[in-house]
């Protein structure tokens, strides 16, 4: 029972990680309110993060597969004209951005969740005051308190982010131009994601990245793999680079580059994509006044059941530390809340996939090589090539491969990597795997449907003990 601004479990932030915590929360009997200073519900992911952008790179491919007309005047369409409506485009986007994000709106009614439009912050350990300059401030007590209130882009010293011709991910989700030349600093997923958008619309771009290789994160041979098929589709590649500096004059950006061998050089760019990460986003919360410990990248602290340093608030998501993942967030989410009603909430870090939404995508989940060879840990590798696999045929989507990864003397599957068409979709299956502890034999004598891409897993499973079918 709500009794007059008191609930069971106030949530600040309505991304991924809150929304979903608020959902499972009142399903589970608890009185909800839910904080969220932005108009809209969905967070960073819905507004201005996964949907937005994966919008924009089905589009994109979209226009760019016409545009190349290759895929199509092989299997004998022949295509006309071809015109882009960026406004049009950029109208989809924000229709499938609203549709979502009302739909988030009829959930919390559905699941009767208190939502309150404003900024929240602590003025005690169960006590925090909303504010919004339409209303009047309100104060609300609550039992437990979930901290849910993500990150937001970091930039490089002394650069500032203006939206206009320096964008964040979020500039260069609306830009009101294709840009003739963009220089990406980052090549890690906002990077190659955004940059792919651009590079399908007509711009000319180049990705700066200081590590030797990109999504330095993943198994390595998947960023190699990846930075070849960008490669082909036009985008240009500075590894072993870092950024040191950026200057603006009048509608061009200078920007100033130095390579690991000490050479320095200057790229020109309508617009600068900065992507080099986000950090956890706390501004305003009062955390120092009633003692949330964050840690030296300002990560909120928590223990296995996501509980802070003071007792009674919780943290999950974006803002604690870990990967930067809208799912991981959900996770979290749940978990805490059916820790609050006395189940037992977990989440299997082993069996996260990660996916970048790219054209070939790269999906992974588990153990990586480098990971692997780190830790001394044996494994075996089994690996299929998408060109063998005869649905990859028939749609025209070869590029890839699937990689196994397996314990030489369990067989229990260590990792999964993937890159090619669909990879993301794909992955489910590996993470199921891992989840159960699945040896590689299990993913093998599982029947697969024919022609599926999936077919390839199950060959790449079979790779790992030398019997591959149609290698
Ligand atoms: P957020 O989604 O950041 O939500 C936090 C919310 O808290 C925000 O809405 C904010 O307004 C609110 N808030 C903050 N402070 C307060 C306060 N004091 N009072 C009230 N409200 C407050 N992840 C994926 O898994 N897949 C993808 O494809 C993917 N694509 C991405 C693309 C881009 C361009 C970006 C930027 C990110 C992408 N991500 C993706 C990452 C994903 O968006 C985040 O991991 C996820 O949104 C984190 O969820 P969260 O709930 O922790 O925080
Ligand atoms: P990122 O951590 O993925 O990549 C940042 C890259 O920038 C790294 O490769 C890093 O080496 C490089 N870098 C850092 N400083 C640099 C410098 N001075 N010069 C050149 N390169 C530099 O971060 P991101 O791409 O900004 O994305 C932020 C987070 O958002 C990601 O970590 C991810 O968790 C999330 N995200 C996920 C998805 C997805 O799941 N598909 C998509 C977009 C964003």
């Amino acid at each position: 029972m709500t009794q007059k601004n008191k609930v069971d479990l106030l949530i600040i932030g309505a991304g991924p990680g809150g929304y979903v915590a608020a959902i499972r929360a009142a399903q589970l009997g608890m009185s909800v309110l839910c904080v969220e200073k932005r108009k809209t519900l969905g967070g960073t992911c819905l507004n201005i993060g996964c949907i937005p952008s994966k919008a924009l790179l089905s589009s994109s491919h979209k226009y760019a597969e016409v545009k190349a007309q290759t895929p199509f005047a092989d299997v004998g369409i022949e295509i006309g004209k071809l015109s882009l409506n960026l406004k049009q485009m950029m109208a989809a986007k924000e229709k499938v951005v609203t549709q979502l994000t009302k739909g988030i709106d009829f959930l919390f009614e559905k699941n009767k969740i208190i939502r309150k439009k404003g900024t929240a912050r602590f003025l005690s350990a169960q006590e925090v005051a909303i504010e919004d300059e339409a209303t009047t401030a309100e104060v609300w007590q609550a039992r437990f308190i979930l901290i849910a209130t993500g990150s937001e882009s970091t930039t490089l010293p002394g650069i500032k982010v203006d939206e206009k011709q320096i964008v964040s991910s979020t500039g260069a989700l609306s830009l009101t131009k294709v840009p003739k030349k963009m220089v990406v600093v980052g090549g890690g997923y906002i990077g190659l994601e955004m940059g792919s958008v651009w590079q399908r619309l007509g711009s000319q771009v180049t990705v700066v990245e200081y590590m030797d290789r990109l999504v330095p994160q993943m198994d390595h041979e998947l960023g190699a793999a990846l930075q070849k098929a960008l490669t082909k589709q036009g985008i240009h590649f500075q590894l072993s680079t870092k950024v040191t500096g950026i200057t603006e004059k009048k509608d061009t950006v200078f920007v100033a580059i130095e390579s690991a061998d000490h050479k320095q050089d200057t790229l020109e760019a309508d617009v600068v994509l900065m992507a080099t990460g986000r950090k956890p986003f706390t501004e305003g919360l009062e955390l120092e006044k009633i003692g949330v410990a964050r840690n030296d990248k300002g990560f909120i602290v928590v223990n296995e059941r996501y509980e802070t340093s003071v007792s009674g608030i919780f943290a999950i998501g974006d803002v604690i530390p870990g990967p930067m993942l809208a799912h991981k967030a959900e996770e979290e989410g749940i978990a805490v809340v059916e820790t609050l009603a006395g189940q037992k909430g977990h989440v299997n870090y082993d069996a996260l996939p990660s996916v970048i939404y790219t054209h070939p995508e790269v999906a992974s989940v588990g153990r990586s090589e480098e990971e692997l060879k780190a830790t001394e840990k044996a494994y075996k590798v089994g690996k299929f090539p998408f060109l063998a696999n005869s649905r990859a045929k028939a749609v025209g989507e070869t590029t890839g491969f699937v990689k196994v990864l397996a314990d030489p003397l369990t067989d229990q599957v260590l990792g999964v990597h993937i890159i090619g068409a669909d990879a993301g979709t794909l992955i489910g299956e590996a993470a199921l795997a891992l989840e159960f502890s699945a040896s590689a034999e299990d993913i093998a004598r599982t029947c697969h449907a024919h022609p599926t891409l999936n077919e390839a897993l199950k060959e790449a499973a079979l790779a790992v003990d030398g019997h591959a079918i149609h290698i």
